[in-house]
């Protein structure tokens, strides 16, 4: 047997640890008693314990190493490499370093959600400052040549440098805040139906109504209720996504979950030969999210994608009664200053991730101290959005991520747009996209989709995928103009 084909024996198994894994995961977020959270915890503990000693057992990692001087094609060999690199990653850290560094994350998490609570950063200081230290010495056990934060970065988006995102926030810094300035000044009040109350009743009829506009079945996928909303990928006839429903808030309720379609359906649409593969789910942070923020801000949130279906929905949700197309478009669209990434409209979101990533970069360069990062944080702010930080859990105690040691991940979301607007660029040329949305044909969006990134899977990386589909290089250029031209018309600039 070749080493190869030893590799898909074992891969087999690590494919139903995580099916299991996601399944378990899945049923937890949804419908499972809070009562028997942690029997299953400790059970999740005990398979993703199994899961990791097969991985990194020496003889997996030996027939790894073997099948790379096998004769492979360019998906067998892809596949392998990812795989290697998830194992070499971490198999060379000390196992004594490990469980502090997993205690620690454990530990910092809590005390995040306590100091938030209180508003106490002083708090959560010290854990910041050991998980910036500690990170760094996990990473240094890697066979790699990279500064911590630019392996950071690799870790969440392969091949992409600290010297791209510079190129890239510069020109949303010098292009964005200056316009943004001039939208937030025209003073356009906010439409009433944005905060109007809307039954969960009404809101999941309008769910219901959108899902099979986007082609997401139920035969192949699932929507449930969860706390946060997010998509699970079990294989690739089962891509489920979950719903809240915000009663005062109708609008984030739907574009999550067209956001998660948009997730669920990257997965479903990857080639069916990579099922069970790493492959089959390892595109990189920013490409996912790039399909997601397409569905969401690009398609979701345009005059062409409600115009055949804006009758319905106002015969759906009775506040939308009295309110025009128009007012609708210009409401789903509307900006606002505000302190929380999360809450940010589609214009102003890149800017929290730019100040986001300006701090990490300088946590990690050693320009700043954890001591100065509330001052800085604010200064910024006030820089970039123009609002006076009066509190740290609306300011730099607003995340989990960092908490969990996901320094480096921030970047991706404003990449995801970025590469969203590139690809959206690039299907203009080959399909007239409005005059199909106009005329509620997603289907042949969705295929265009497949057939130029989804069906790939995880066999490129950001940069080269839109080289393939793009014929040209990353550049923020795409997105910070798209943004510019949209909402110059939609206020009137
Ligand atoms: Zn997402």
């Amino acid at each position: 047997m070749s080493a190869y084909e030893q590799y898909t024996q074992l891969r087999s198994k690590i494919a139903a640890y995580q099916l299991a894994l996601a399944t378990l995961h899945w049923d937890g977020a949804t419908i499972a008693p809070k009562a028997g959270a942690s029997y299953r915890a400790q059970k999740m503990g005990v398979l993703s314990g199994e899961m990791f000693s097969i991985m990194t057992d020496p003889s997996a990692i030996q027939i790894l190493k073997d099948a790379l001087e096998e004769s492979l094609n360019d998906v067998q060999r892809k596949e392998i490499k990812q795989s290697l690199k998830n194992v070499l990653d971490i198999v060379n850290v000390p196992k004594e370093t490990y469980i502090e560094f997993v205690t620690l994350q454990s530990e910092a998490e809590h005390i995040w959600e306590v100091a938030k609570s209180k508003n106490d950063y002083q708090m959560f200081k010290p854990y910041l400052s050991k998980l910036i230290e500690m990170t760094k010495i996990i990473v240094s056990f890697r066979d790699s040549k990279l500064d911590p934060y630019e392996q950071l970065l690799d870790d969440f988006e392969e091949s992409m440098r600290s010297s791209d995102y510079d190129a890239f926030f510069n020109e949303v810094r010098e292009k964005l805040v200056p316009f943004i300035q001039k939208v937030l000044n025209s003073e356009k009040p906010a439409p009433a139906f944005l905060s109007a109350y809307v039954s969960e009743d009404e809101q999941k009829k309008l769910i219901d109504y959108l899902a099979p506009v986007f082609d997401y079945s139920l035969d192949t996928g699932a929507i449930a209720k969860s706390v946060h909303p997010f998509s699970s990928h079990f294989s690739a006839h089962d891509n489920r996504v979950t719903v809240r429903y915000l009663t005062n808030q109708m609008t984030s309720s739907v574009f999550a979950f067209i956001h998660e379609v948009g997730h669920a359906t990257y997965n479903g649409q990857v080639n069916p030969e990579f099922e069970g593969l790493t492959i089959a789910q390892s595109m990189t942070y920013g490409l996912h999210e790039s399909q997601s923020r397409l569905f969401e801000n690009l398609v979701g949130k345009s005059y062409a994608f409600w115009k055949p279906h804006y009758e319905n929905v106002q015969n759906i949700v009775s506040v939308l009664k009295d309110v025009t197309i128009d007012e609708f478009i210009f409401g789903i669209n509307y900006v606002e200053q505000s302190f929380i990434r999360v809450e940010a409209d589609e214009l102003t979101y890149p800017l929290h991730i730019m100040l986001r990533y300006e701090l990490e970069k300088a946590l990690f360069d050693g320009t700043l101290s954890v001591d100065d990062l509330p001052r800085v944080w604010n200064e910024k702010f006030k820089a970039y959005l123009n609002l006076d930080v009066l509190s740290d859990d609306h300011g730099v105690l607003q995340d989990v991520h960092w908490s969990g040691a996901a320094f480096g991940y921030f970047p991706t979301y404003a990449l995801g747009s970025a590469y969203g607007a590139m690809f959206f660029e690039a299907m203009g040329h080959d399909l007239d996209v409005e005059a199909m949305l106009l005329n509620n044909d997603f289907k042949s969006i969705k295929a265009w989709l497949k057939e130029n990134i989804h069906q790939y899977g995880g066999l490129y990386n950001g940069k080269e995928l839109i080289e393939k589909v793009c014929k040209k290089p990353f550049s923020a250029h795409a997105y910070v103009e798209g943004l510019i031209t949209k909402y110059s018309k939609l206020y009137q600039l």
